[in-house]
């Protein structure tokens, strides 16, 4: 099966598998291995981002609501912000 005239195309040993892309099995098990990978850090990202996006929600909400105009140092904004509920997840 392996055709010593083509080469993987990635590290340039004898290619001994078929499929595209023109990959060693060696250098596919490595591709597959790191796509996946990409994948879930991907999907971690945007887990990350929505909750970096309900929290500032959240915040935004709790100030502008029960704060109001009071006004505030910053001790007393930092304990609010500590005892804030967490923001719904959707
Ligand atoms: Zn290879």
């Amino acid at each position: 099966m392996a055709d010593p005239n083509k080469t993987c195309t990635k590290c340039s040993g004898v290619l001994d598998r078929e499929g595209s892309p023109a990959y060693c099995k060696k250098c596919w098990a490595e591709y597959q291995r790191n796509y996946k990978g990409t994948k879930e850090e991907m999907a971690e990202g945007r887990g990350f981002a929505a909750g970096v996006a309900a929290f500032r929600e959240q915040a935004a909400l709790q100030f502008a609501g029960a704060w109001g105009s009071a006004g505030g140092n910053g001790y007393e904004i930092a304990a609010v912000l500590r005892q804030m509920p967490a923001p719904p997840r959707d």
